[in-house]
């Protein structure tokens, strides 16, 4: 098990993937949607950052204090998916030590409330498209009691192939959907960032 101390680590991972590829997802959200997904993810990061010297011990509580965070402080889609994945961990997480096969089944469940929160599933052009397989392969790494470091492995191969996934996709959610076909060719900047932040997060596990 882990404790939830790891948080603020994983929250100075966040923000430092997110600053460091700020200018391509800027892009990608200047070209199929409206240019601010990078200054609301890191709204939330401000604001999850004044937070995480006293998110204390217990996963469900932290979670559920991350979620409401973010709710209030992001603003745009992002915000309210991310928060509804971070409260409806919190919820699976309750009363539960956090290990594999809890991790897997709070963030499959978490990602179950992402798609009726956001009315989307996969193929959509959405981070969804990287979310769904990542709570795939957790679940599939659970069953087979994998090792940390396959597991790991796994994960960031689905979340990369998802995030590539979404380019050549029309979105049918969210403002790329204006767009019609004119949104393929362009990866979907919330799966990049979704990609990017699982990637820092195994990164702070290795
Ligand atoms: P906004 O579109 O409100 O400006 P952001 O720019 O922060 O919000 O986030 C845009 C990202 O949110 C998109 O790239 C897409 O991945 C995701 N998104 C938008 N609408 C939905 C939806 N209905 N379901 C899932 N994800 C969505
Ligand atoms: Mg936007
Ligand atoms: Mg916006």
């Amino acid at each position: 098990t882990t404790s939830a101390a790891l948080i603020p680590d994983f929250i100075r991972a966040v923000g430092a993937v997110i600053r460091d590829n700020a200018e391509e997802v800027t892009a990608l959200d200047q070209a199929i949607g409206d240019g601010d997904h990078v200054t609301n993810l890191q709204r939330g990061l401000e604001a999850l950052d004044g937070l995480a010297a006293s998110l204390g011990e217990d996963w469900s509580a932290a979670l559920q204090k991350i979620g409401m965070s973010l709710m209030s402080s992001v603003g745009g889609a992002s915000g309210s998916l991310y928060g509804t994945l971070f409260l409806a961990m919190s919820k699976s997480l309750k009363g539960k030590e956090l290990d594999q096969a809890s991790l897997a089944e709070a963030f499959a469940q978490g990602v179950e409330a992402m798609k009726q929160r956001g009315k989307a599933g996969l193929g959509e052009k959405t981070m969804l498209d990287v979310l769904i397989p990542v709570a795939n392969a957790l679940q599939e790494a659970s069953a087979a009691s994998l090792p940390l470091p396959q597991l790991l492995e796994n994960v960031e191969k689905v979340a990369a192939a998802g995030a590539e996934s979404t380019r050549d996709l029309v979105a049918t959610k969210g403002r790329a959907s204006f767009l019609g076909e004119r949104a393929k060719g362009c990866l979907d900047p919330g799966a990049r960032t979704g990609q990017l932040m699982i990637s820092a997060i195994a990164g702070v596990l290795r």
